[in-house]
């Protein structure tokens, strides 16, 4: 076992976790981040809503940032974590090809993955011609006719919100029955509803084509969906009892049920945006300073705040 200690152990070198480094690392503190470097949010090339960074390209945004980092004790390891353990008064990281690592404290940062539904050629658009956030993607396709598919998830709210950026809309159900009030809030949107089954996308000089399953084509300049999200939790197993980190997060700024352990990012409390996850980072960071000063002297500040009630 590698001997090092850190003051805390980073999984996921993503807006949340690069951001809890800088906290971390400006409070003096002695951190190690391990990212595997594939972010969500990839597929898209660029991300928007950040100010300062509006149509970042994203692999340059984390560079900087780590860059950034080169001024305090931070260490950067481009490796997987396959498993997180409590020990004692550590937490015990151990990695595919770097070794195994401890520290007093552990921010898990992995983020979630996005979960296509099952339509032949999406995967081959997502990012470019099919989107899921309209903060992110629709200005750059505004005033083009949009489909919103809902095949899986139902995504009416969604629709609705996107007659911000389009006035031509049309939602595709994929043969899934609509229960009534989907169907009323669509209706209330003004927005039609083709229920035929999806046989395939496929792009098209205009955006993406969507091929119905009897041969009908119908254009559209981008395709929207909400979709379910994985939490990526694998390597935290072992430690979580429940098998799911939403029941064991406590507070608004990361803390968990787990002593050592928090949590930042897109599988945190907050709403799944770059900026949203930084921030949680930092309140992370902040959480993790103030409860290792409260170890190393005690008495010296109250216990954190119960959590809120939801
Ligand atoms: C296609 C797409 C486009 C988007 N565009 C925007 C946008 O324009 N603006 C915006 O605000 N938001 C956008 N988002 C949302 C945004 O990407 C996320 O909210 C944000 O990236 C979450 O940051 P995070 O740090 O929590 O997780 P991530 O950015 O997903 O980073 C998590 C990191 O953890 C690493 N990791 C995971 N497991 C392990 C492991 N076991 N060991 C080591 N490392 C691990 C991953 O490699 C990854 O680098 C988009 C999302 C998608 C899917």
């Amino acid at each position: 076992m590698t001997a090092e200690a850190y003051d805390t152990v980073i999984v996921g070198g993503g807006p949340a976790g690069l951001n809890a480094a800088l906290y971390l690392g400006r409070s003096c503190r002695r951190v190690l981040l391990v990212d595997s470097g594939d972010a969500r949010n990839m597929a898209a090339g660029v991300m928007h809503n950040v100010v300062t960074n509006d149509g970042a390209d994203i692999a340059d945004f984390r560079a900087r940032a780590r860059a950034e980092l080169a001024a305090y004790d931070v260490t950067f390891r481009d490796d997987e974590v396959v498993s997180v353990e409590p020990d004692g008064d550590h937490v015990v990281t151990t990695t595919k090809e770097s070794g195994t690592f401890r520290s007093r404290t552990l921010l898990y940062a992995a983020g979630v993955r996005s979960e296509l539904p099952p339509v032949p050629g999406l995967a081959d658009l997502w990012g470019t011609s099919v989107f899921e956030c309209p903060y992110c993607h629709a200005w750059e396709v505004r005033g083009k006719s949009f489909g919103v598919y809902g095949g899986v998830v139902p995504s009416e709210c969604l629709a609705a919100t996107l007659t911000v950026w389009s006035d031509s809309l049309t939602y595709l159900s994929d043969r899934r029955e609509l229960p009534a009030d989907e169907r009323e809030r669509l209706t209330a949107a003004g927005i039609p509803t083709v229920t035929d089954e999806i046989a395939r996308v496929s792009p098209h000089p205009e955006g993406v084509a969507v091929e119905l399953a009897d041969g009908r084509s119908l254009t559209f300049g981008a395709l929207f969906l909400h979709m379910d999200t994985e939490a990526r939790v694998e390597p935290l197993r072992p430690w979580l009892r429940s098998g799911d980190l939403e029941s064991v997060q406590t507070d608004e700024r990361g803390r968990t049920a787990l002593p050592r352990l928090y949590v930042a990012g897109d599988l945190g409390k907050n709403m799944q945006q770059a900026a949203m996850a930084a921030a949680s980072g930092g309140l992370a960071a902040m959480a993790i300073n103030a409860d290792l000063v409260r170890e190393d002297r005690p008495g010296s500040l109250p216990a954190p705040p119960p959590p809120a009630s939801s």
